[in-house]
């Protein structure tokens, strides 16, 4: 089931004309009461009123009644009035806002908007990092390793050499020495083919 977000319940909020949904839905008479303000007596099922106890205010879409003490939102009130669940009531609310079949797109944009910025962070780390490709320290080690081992597997006889390397690796990311860092990355394969050479010379 779809989760929503507090942004589509704004979107709804801002799309449905909340007063005519209301004296539409419910049969509610309102008597307006200035600021935004509308009152009526108390639509809640288990709250006999017949004085204008209730107050829905149109600017904020909520309400609060005197006379029960309840109070919310116009989704908490489409709740309190159906006795439905929250989901149902924005459910609801949305198809009364002609905006039902949104949802899934809405939800859809700001996933993307979402992955979006986290790719913008992961660029913006890139000036500050210092290390290759920008990445941070971990997975910088993780992209390192995984490079230095694609080496071993090519060379398996060199094993001193990749423990050492190894070594340097580990000691350069405990003292924060990206520039060491760096120069792994960038000489790992003439270093390897030296000491290949070398090996085998
Ligand atoms: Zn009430």
């Amino acid at each position: 089931m779809i989760q929503y977000s507090q942004e589509y319940i704004k979107e709804i909020l801002k799309a449905l004309d909340s007063r005519a949904f209301l004296e539409n839905e419910y049969d509610i008479e309102f008597v307006e009461s200035g600021n935004n303000w509308l009152n009526c007596s108390c639509p809640f099922p288990d709250h006999n009123d017949r004085s204008p106890s209730f107050g829905y205010n149109l600017e904020s879409d909520y309400f609060n009644c005197f006379g029960c003490g309840e109070t919310g939102n116009l989704i908490n009130l489409v709740q309190k009035i159906e006795s439905i669940s929250f989901p149902a009531a924005i459910q609801k609310l949305s198809i009364c806002a002609g905006i039902s079949d949104q949802a899934e797109e809405y939800e859809m944009s700001l996933t993307v908007n979402k992955i979006r910025s986290t790719i913008n962070d992961y660029l913006n780390r890139s000036f500050t990092s210092g290390l290759i490709g920008g990445l941070n320290k971990n997975t910088y080690l993780f992209a390192l390793t995984d490079r230095i081992h694609k080496y071993q597997i090519k060379y398996p006889f060199l094993d001193d050499f990749f423990e050492r390397v190894y070594l340097d690796v580990d000691d350069a990311y405990n003292i924060n020495d990206t520039d060491k860092l760096n120069l792994i990355w960038n000489k790992i394969g003439d270093k390897v083919k030296e000491h290949a050479k070398r090996h085998m010379g």
